[in-house]
């Protein structure tokens, strides 16, 4: 594996200064947001002072989605006349919503790719001339997009993979000579599998960094393993939303995902709504004023630390990345659980190739069982033992045959809820 960036040490923002450059930038969108935008006109009042932001409501995806479905097809959270508004895209839809329409000017989707290539790509040493695949649909979900525009703004070759099968992909990353792989992490791992299927050797390949999205699996330890081992190539994590835009990376570090303060004000808050250093993350854009977004709930579970970082970033961490969604906890024998703490069990275990958690409510009874697809014949007896020493919960594990588990190159769903 080749060496990673070492980042002169630079000092962490002051918090004050921080501060005052959130207020600036926000009070100056707003004046434009305010006068126009109905959605926000309704919500907020002016900024004056950082007391006067944190008493702003919160803002949830079910009323972005609700506001949608009122006033078809964009909802009211638009600052300018529609013809401004120079590409939609739209939420995956994975965890079973109406997907969420998006819309961006000219001078919103500069913002996004200009943060691709001032500080994703860099952080993941991804630089001029390197040569990105793209193993991702280009489809209306935004994924991979706004990279895409980035890579070419950094100066790279930009290849997409659209619409191929795996094994075409593969094969065209070789021809071409990628050295970044650009995918969501599980679909890395899809794509190493087809290609020991083809008795194709990934690891001797150009590819340099991989550098993943969508699903929490690049910032947990053993998933990151097994695409780097796939590989012989560095991985990354990057962070963000549809509807947020592009939130944070991980560094040279690799123990979190800094938080892009620059572009975005964050928040962490407990259940109880106040300030914390472990709870959800709340984040308000400072760059996408044709649609923006202010203390918007993401949903996700975070622990941060302000603590400098060696890489020199003076950006907050989150650490251990996105612990997961906060609506896709689940409980065993009364131990609250995320998905990715299972992820981080399954994936130091090669012959597993896919798995769901399956969350049965059986007559008010939960009952929790891991479905897994296994090569060989693979019986579970290990996998169980560890799961039960590092979750200090026993977790049935269930082989299904394989195929039979959902495929996505978009994001996974970990875990599917039935009731009965
Ligand atoms: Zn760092």
């Amino acid at each position: 594996m080749r060496p990673l960036r070492s980042a002169a040490a630079r000092p962490r923002t002051d918090p004050d200064e921080l501060r005052d450059l959130h207020l600036r930038k926000l009070r100056a969108g707003l004046a434009e947001v305010l006068k126009t935008n109905a959605f926000w006109r309704s919500r907020l009042t002016e900024v004056r002072s950082w007391g006067d932001f944190e008493r702003l409501p919160l803002t949830t995806k079910a009323e972005l989605l609700a506001d949608q479905a009122s006033q078809p097809p964009y909802g009211t959270n638009l600052t300018f006349p529609l013809d401004r508004y120079v590409r939609l895209h739209q939420t995956s839809g994975s965890s079973g919503d109406h997907p969420l329409r998006w819309l961006d000017t000219a001078e919103s989707w500069d913002w996004w790719v200009r943060i691709w290539s001032e500080h994703v790509y860099p952080a993941a040493g991804v630089r001029a001339g390197d040569r990105i695949f793209f193993a991702f649909s280009f489809g209306p979900f935004i994924g991979f997009w706004s990279a895409f525009d980035g890579a070419e703004r950094r100066g790279a070759l930009a290849i997409s993979g659209g619409a191929m099968t795996s094994e075409q992909r593969v094969r065209t990353m070789l021809d071409l000579r990628a050295t970044v792989l650009m995918s969501t992490p599980t679909y890395a791992l899809r794509l190493a599998a087809v290609a020991r299927g083809l008795g194709i050797d990934l690891e001797s390949s150009e590819i340099r960094v991989t550098l993943h999205a969508g699903e929490p699996g690049a910032s947990i330890p053993a998933t990151r393993a097994a695409i780097e081992s796939a590989y012989s190539a560095a991985c990354f994590d990057h962070t963000g939303m549809t509807e947020l835009g592009p939130t944070g990376f991980s560094c040279s570090q690799r123990d979190g995902i800094h938080a892009i303060e620059s572009e975005f004000i964050f928040e962490v808050l407990d259940s109880a709504g106040r300030p914390a250093l472990e709870g959800e993350l709340v984040a308000t854009n400072l760059g996408r004023w044709g649609m923006p977004l202010v203390r918007y709930r993401t949903g996700d579970r975070v622990r941060v630390s302000r603590e400098p970082c060696s890489c020199g970033s003076p950006f907050l961490k989150l650490v251990g990345g996105i612990r997961g969604r906060v609506d896709d906890m689940f409980t065993v024998r009364g131990v609250n659980l995320y998905p990715s703490q299972v992820e981080d069990i399954v994936r130091a275990h090669p012959e597993v190739t896919e798995f769901v958690i399956e969350h049965r409510r059986v007559r008010e009874m939960d009952e929790v069982s891991l479905l897994v697809e296994v090569t060989g014949e693979g019986p579970t007896d290990r996998l169980e033992a560890d799961l039960r020493q590092a979750l200090g919960v026993r977790l049935g594990c269930r082989v299904v045959p394989t195929g039979t588990l959902p495929r996505s190159e978009l994001k996974s769903k970990r875990i599917v809820r039935v009731e009965e």
